[in-house]
Formats: structure tokens, C-alpha cells, sequence
């Protein structure tokens, strides 16, 4: 099983062929989690104008300690009035234009305010609570660097600097095709043999969390015309997902149909427990995953090869998963022959992420797998990881 690809070389396969797909405008109202094809520009400077950052008095520092005449009251919004003649002060909102002449604010509690005039006890130091016009950024200036997943963060601070729409790779389409003459939906009654389908749901949601645009295909019976008029119409998506079918039985089609089709197999197989028989493959510009038919290893193919290909697709620069660290609760068993993902419940504690991997593994257990938070990496070799070994983890999410 040495001839095995490794995940890593697998992945570097995927993602040699996952070129981000064609920018397009998208406005600013429908770009969360979108992914920043070209750096945006500020369109202002921000704040645009000087502007006070607090309810107060805009006043000239060197007139203070000292007592002034209330000249005029500004609030948020109303523009710039008159320059601040010496002597005066000016009552001022918070986020309101700090006039000429004033350099500096002062808080209204730090003001005995006196009819139309207002006593000030201590000095104030020039540009105490004014912010600066372009203080947060200039025109011009990058506001959010390309390949930047728009967060609401990002997404304000475009919105903050003027920009009403943005470009951003095409999300990728994905079409979802469960195999296998055993499945019925959830709701159908089940005759003997039969299973409920599972991986299309699986499939569709990681999908969608990625970034793409999803299509839930019907499941195929494992009959070769069934295959090869449902994977016609997959094939016009940017991404294909297959479940099922990619082992070595009499019934596994998907590979044999895809390679009439012109799917141009890159791989298949890896050296990764559960999801094993995966297979890649490309057909001009779509991608075409093979996933295994037991839904745990469909869930963590995904998560190794396809979603780093989803969110290659949308531009980002480091789309392979991002593991983090924790530590084991218990004794594990090292696979000598593949690096295993252990579903597991993931803890907090004073020591930071605990992980207790589940009970039952198998690939099937799909059920069981609803209690996991996490995939622990266990990587092969001989003996195993100790109670309290310090493992990289994913969440699952
Ligand atoms: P296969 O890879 O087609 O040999 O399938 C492996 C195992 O996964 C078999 O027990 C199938 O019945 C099961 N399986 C295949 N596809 C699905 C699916 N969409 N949902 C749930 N189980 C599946
Ligand atoms: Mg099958």
C-alpha cells in the first residue's frame, strides 16, 4: 500500500487544477462569504472630515483651562459651520464636523456648562478627541486585499469606504449525484435491502458552507444508462460529485462511465482511512470527484480534496484545511498502513482543546458520527498516540 498517494501529494493534485474561476460584479448587499477576486479601493477618506469622537464642546486647546462663549451647537450630519473664532466654543455631537480654528474636543462631562457659556477646568491637549480626516484610511488606499474572504467585518469596511460593489470570482456550481440502486429518500418506505441516501444531503451542505452553488441530483441506480445520462448533465457544472461506485465491484460504474464521457482520471485511491477509494478526475475545466459510498468517508473526502478545490475556485490563496492543535484523552491506535481522521467530541478545558475520539469508526456509521465535533489526525505508522499525545484537529462544523 506504499504506492498509495498521500493525502498531501493528492491535494496538490486537486489543487494544481483549481484555478479560480471568472470575476464578476457583485454588490456589496449580496457578497458575505464571498471571496475578493481584485483589492478594493477606499473611494473617500475616513472619516471623511475631521469629526468629534465624543458629546462635548469643540474648543482651541491653548484657550484651555479657561472659560468660553457657547458659539453654535453641531450635530451628526449637518455640515461644517463657521470657523471657530478664539473665545468661543461650539457644542458638538458625536460624529459631527469639527469646525476650523478648533483642534480639539472636550467631553461634556469634563464642562460646567453657565448659560451660553461653558467653564473649563483643566487643559486639554490638541486633537484630544477629534479623529482625524483619513485617520482610519486614505483614497486610494486598500480597504480589503484580494483573496479575502468577506467577513461582516470586511464587508463594513467596504461599506464604510464608499465601495457599493465589489469583484469576486463566480462561485463555483456543483452538481451532487449519490449512486446506488439501494437508496431511497428519508419518508419513502424501505424495502428489503434498501438504505436511506445520506451522502447527497452531506455533499450538499458542506457545499453550500463552502461557497458554491448547489444541485442535488436524483440518486442513480447502479445501472450504466442511468450513470451515463446523469453524469452528462453533471459534467456541465464546474464541479462533479459522485457518491458511491468507486470500488472494485461489479457494480461500481462511476470511474468506467466517467472515462467514456472524456473524464480524464488523475487519481484514485489514497492512503487516508475512512475514504480510501476516492477518484479525481478532470474534463476541460470540471473538476469531477469521486467520492466512497459509506457517507463517513464521503464527509471526510470533502473536507481533505474538495472543499480546498471549492475554495481554491473563489480565489483564496490558502484553501487547504487548517488544522488546529489539541491533545488526546485516550489512547489511539496508529494505522500502520494510512493516516486516519478520528471523528471525536471535542472539549474545552483550562489546557485548551481535549479530544475523545468516539466510539465506532467504521466508515458506515454515519449515526454515531452525529455526536462528533471534530476529526483528530492520526497519522500511520506503528504503536499508537498516548493518553494526553498532542494531535492536530479539524472542526466539524
Ligand atoms: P459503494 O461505494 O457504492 O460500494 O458504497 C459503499 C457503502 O455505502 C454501501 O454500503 C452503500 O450502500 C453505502 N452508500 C452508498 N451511497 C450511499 C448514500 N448516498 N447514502 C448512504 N449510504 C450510501
Ligand atoms: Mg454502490
Amino acid at each position: 500500500m506504499a504506492d498509495l498517494l498521500s493525502i498531501a501529494e493528492a491535494q496538490h493534485l486537486v489543487l494544481e487544477r483549481a484555478r479560480p474561476l471568472p470575476a464578476e460584479n457583485v454588490p456589496l448587499e449580496s457578497a458575505a462569504r464571498r471571496v475578493l477576486a481584485e483589492p478594493a479601493r477606499a473611494e473617500i477618506d475616513l472619516p471623511p472630515f475631521p469629526s468629534s469622537a465624543m458629546d462635548g464642546y469643540a474648543v482651541r486647546a491653548d484657550e484651555t483651562p479657561g472659560r468660553l462663549r457657547i458659539e453654535a451647537r453641531i450635530a451628526a450630519g449637518n455640515p461644517a459651520t463657521a470657523a471657530l473664532e478664539p473665545g468661543q466654543a461650539m457644542g458638538i455631537a458625536t460624529g459631527g464636523v469639527v469646525p476650523d480654528g478648533a483642534d480639539a474636543v472636550i467631553p461634556i462631562e469634563y464642562v460646567v456648562e453657565d448659560g451660553n457659556e461653558i467653564e473649563i477646568g483643566s487643559a486639554v491637549e490638541r486633537g484630544e478627541n477629534v479623529r482625524p480626516r483619513g485617520g482610519d484610511i486614505r483614497a486610494g488606499e486598500v480597504v480589503v486585499e484580494a483573496g479575502s474572504v468577506l467577513t461582516p467585518a470586511r464587508l463594513g469596511a467596504l461599506a464604510a469606504a464608499g465601495i457599493p460593489q465589489v469583484r469576486c470570482a463566480r462561485r463555483p456550481r456543483a452538481a451532487v449525484l449519490p449512486t446506488g440502486t439501494e437508496l431511497r429518500r428519508p419518508g419513502e418506505p424501505l424495502a428489503a435491502g434498501e438504505i436511506y441516501e445520506a451522502n447527497g444531503l452531506i455533499l450538499s451542505a458542506q457545499l453550500e458552507t463552502a461557497g458554491a452553488v448547489v444541485e442535488l441530483m436524483a440518486a442513480v441506480g447502479d445501472d450504466e444508462a442511468a450513470h451515463r445520462g446523469a453524469l452528462e448533465h453533471a459534467l456541465e457544472a464546474d464541479v462533479v460529485l459522485t457518491s458511491g461506485g468507486v470500488s472494485v465491484g461489479p457494480h461500481d460504474l462511476v470511474r468506467r462511465v466517467e472515462a467514456k464521457l472524456g473524464v480524464e482520471e488523475v487519481f484514485w485511491r489514497v492512503s487516508v482511512k475512512p475514504g480510501k477509494p476516492i477518484a479525481f478526475g478532470v474534463r476541460e475545466r470540471a473538476l469531477v470527484f469521486g467520492l466512497p459510498g459509506n457517507p463517513v468517508s464521503a464527509l471526510v473526502g470533502f473536507v481533505l480534496f474538495v472543499e480546498p478545490a471549492i475554495r481554491a475556485l473563489q480565489g483564496v490563496p490558502d484553501p487547504l484545511p487548517r488544522f488546529d492543535r489539541g491533545r488526546l484523552v485516550a489512547a489511539r491506535r496508529r494505522n500502520p498502513e494510512r493516516d486516519e481522521l478520528v471523528r471525536a467530541r471535542l472539549h474545552r478545558s483550562e489546557d485548551g482543546p481535549l479530544l475523545e475520539p468516539l466510539s465506532g469508526q467504521e466508515s458506515h456509521m454515519i449515526a454515531r458520527s452525529a455526536g462528533a465535533d471534530a476529526l483528530v489526525f492520526v497519522p500511520r505508522g506503528d504503536g499508537e498516540l498516548g493518553d494526553g499525545a498532542s494531535v492536530d484537529y479539524l472542526r466539524l462544523e
